[in-house]
């Protein structure tokens, strides 16, 4: 099998945390160096999406409009 070169190391920088990760197969989380930096950094960008997008006007009025046809859809009985 083919080895690395010795001369350029394949490694990465962890987003998360800046640890050295190599870049190799069994790095299941590269560029990530573990599950819990990836998790952490997807967790991140769905937080930060979700702020971003979510204008909380609009939300409000959206769950309003909701709870209003759930009210017509399922009258109590
Ligand atoms: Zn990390």
């Amino acid at each position: 099998m083919v080895r690395p070169a010795n001369d350029s190391p394949l490694e990465v920088s962890c987003p998360q945390c800046a640890k050295r990760v190599p870049w190799l197969p069994e790095s299941t989380y590269r560029p990530f160096c573990s599950k819990r930096c990836q998790l952490l950094d997807l967790g991140a960008w769905a937080d930060e999406s979700h702020r971003i997008s979510g204008e909380s006007a609009m939300d409000e009025a959206d769950i309003e409009t909701l709870l209003a046809q759930a009210d017509k859809d399922a009258p109590l009985s």
